[in-house]
């Protein structure tokens, strides 16, 4: 399950545990004693205007530091967090930690966060991100929940989370298609709700130059966002080269590695970011 930037960190762990049944029962035992420990933090992540290259939001990102593993990645320990019912009370923790942090931006720049389908089977998911919004003074129009297409819109909890999402909608909040492009029904899901924003998945992007494939999802991608009147997000974007032709093909919005990395919350003065408040 670990995918490009989390492989190097699960070899290393791989190595000093039995086998992968063992590994995910020993994390999901940690895992629950994280949140007490304060072994969870968020970092967060530019997504800038692809033109100006201005800051218009932050992704807030999970990190675990295991006592004794070190830092395992969220591809490896989301899944187990699934699995085990844990997700509820994290993403609790990650909706109010993500808000607290947003709280002291400037107004303009949005919050994005990633939302799991799990959490979509409690019914207060809509009431703890309002409340989280009020309790942290944050306006609903700079929050984007991100959502994957194939876990959120194939699941037998389908309606649910579509309920959900158009209820946060109303209030102002931004629906976002995360990792656009790795689902199974992609223009299905587009032509059936309402979707403000669509994130390229960063395996297009990386392979955009090298293989005509990837450049021409990419190119069509784009252009059927814009006919439906969606914003463009690039992911992944680690070259000039990305994004002066994500520029040409006209790309809204871009993040990765070239704009910035996800960073401690602390660290975001003095990039870009004017704080206000404590
Ligand atoms: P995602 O939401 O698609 O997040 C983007 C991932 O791409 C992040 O990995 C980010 O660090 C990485 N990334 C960004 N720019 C670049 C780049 O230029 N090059 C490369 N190689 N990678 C880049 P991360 O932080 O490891 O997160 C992985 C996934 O874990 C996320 O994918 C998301 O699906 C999940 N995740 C992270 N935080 C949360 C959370 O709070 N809740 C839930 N449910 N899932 C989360
Ligand atoms: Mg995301
Ligand atoms: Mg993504
Ligand atoms: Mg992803």
């Amino acid at each position: 399950r670990a995918k490009a930037d989390g492989r190097n960190t699960a070899r290393v762990y791989n190595k000093n545990l039995k086998d992968e049944e063992t590994q995910r029962v020993r994390l999901a035992r940690d895992l629950e004693a994280a949140i007490p420990a304060n072994e969870l933090r968020l970092v967060f992540q530019p997504i800038a205007d692809t033109i100006s290259l201005k800051i218009v939001a932050y992704e807030a990102l999970l990190r675990w530091r295991h006592p004794s593993l070190g830092d395992i990645p969220p591809d490896i320990f989301v899944p187990i967090a699934e699995s085990s019912g844990l997700i509820g009370a994290i993403g609790s923790w990650v909706i109010d930690e993500a808000l607290r942090a947003a709280s002291a931006w400037d107004p303009k720049v949005s919050l994005a966060m990633n939302l799991s389908p799990i959490q979509f089977r409690s019914v207060g998911l809509a009431a703890e991100i309002c409340d989280a919004a009020l309790r942290w003074d944050v306006d609903f129009e700079r929050l984007e929940l991100e959502v994957t297409e194939s876990a959120t819109l194939m699941g037998f909890q389908r309606d649910n989370v579509l309920a959900t999402l158009e209820k946060l909608r109303k209030l102002g909040a931004k629906v976002v298609m995360d990792d656009f492009g790795t689902g199974h029904s992609s223009l299905g899901n587009l032509k059936e709700f309402t979707f403000d924003k669509i994130k390229i998945d960063r395996s297009f992007v990386a392979t955009m130059n090298s293989h005509a494939s990837s450049s021409s999802i990419v190119r069509a991608t784009i252009g059927l966002g814009k006919s439906l009147g969606l914003i463009i997000v690039a992911e992944g974007v680690e070259t000039e080269e990305q994004l002066s032709v994500l520029r040409r093909w006209g790309c809204d919005q871009v993040q990765g590695f070239l704009i910035g990395k996800p960073m401690d919350r602390f660290d975001l003065v003095g990039n870009g970011m004017v704080l206000v408040g404590p």
